[in-house]
């Protein structure tokens, strides 16, 4: 690995975020990098969830995240003549334990912060409602400009890759909290790529969402998407795939994203 540009290497044709039993996926290391190999990739690089800061068992324990690390390690030298095998993380903001020997780090905010209270922003529109009401008064926006101060705070972390930036926008198309057009929403979230524009991160357009049937578009909506364009960031198409069938999920249908960020 040679920094930041190497992980734009393949396009399309590799996957950096992926999950595997190690942490809420449905298939092995092993049986990611077989589907990987038939599908054609180049590369996948793995991108299991960091230690929840609420020791959620979707996430890896310090000790779980210490064996991933060598079991993806064994996978490189394995496939080495077929695929090359990355080891990734998904670090959150309050993740209270990383692994070393990563090759690469992705950032994400899974959750707001409100004194002790960690409300997960993903687990289900029930739940993000809940933050809303309890936390900010029932007032959306102040929940995104909440959310998006730690996401600016990824910059400290200086990821290689942003996930899934605008997350607190999962269920806005079953349950609209806010409007996404509004000015102070855009404001927020036009703030936080600024915090993070500097640091080089690639930003990802994540299509899990779509895999796992809550929206019919990625991450990032359009208007950040050109707004990173606009001010020379980069991006990267990822699946954020749970499962061996959704590596690179209708990667062909938002290809055209990609354009204009080439190094
Ligand atoms: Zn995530
Ligand atoms: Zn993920």
């Amino acid at each position: 690995m040679s920094g930041k540009s190497d992980l734009l290497k393949y396009g399309a044709l590799q996957e950096l975020h992926c999950h595997t039993t190690y942490c809420d996926g449905a298939n092995t290391p092993e049986e990611m990098v077989q589907a990987a190999i038939q599908k054609g990739l180049r590369r996948i690089g793995f991108s299991g969830h960091s230690t929840s800061p609420r020791g959620s068992s979707y996430a890896m324990s310090p000790e779980r995240s210490v064996a991933y690390v060598a079991a993806i390690g064994a996978l490189k030298q394995a496939y080495a003549d077929r695929i090359e095998v990355l080891c990734g993380i998904e670090r959150d903001l309050y993740s209270p334990f990383v692994p070393s020997g990563l090759d690469y780090v992705i950032g994400s905010v899974h959750y707001i912060k409100v004194g002790e209270t960690y409300y997960p922003v993903d687990s289900s529109a029930e739940e993000l409602a809940r933050c809303c009401r309890e936390a900010f008064g029932g007032d959306g926006y102040a929940m995104c400009e909440a959310y998006y101060e730690g996401v600016a705070r990824l910059a400290e972390m200086r990821p290689d890759i942003v996930g899934h930036i605008d997350l607190v926008t999962k269920y806005i198309e079953v349950d609209p909290l806010f409007d996404m057009n509004h000015p102070r929403y855009l404001a927020a979230a036009f703030g936080a790529i600024d915090a993070l524009l500097p640091t080089g991160a690639i930003f990802e357009i994540n299509t899990g969402a779509i895999s796992r049937g809550y929206r019919s578009t990625p991450y990032p909506a359009p208007a950040l998407v050109d707004y990173i364009k606009k001010n020379g960031g980069r991006v990267q198409l990822t699946g954020d795939s749970h499962a061996a069938a959704t590596l690179c999920y209708r990667f062909d249908e938002w290809e055209h994203l990609m354009k204009d960020s080439e190094v």
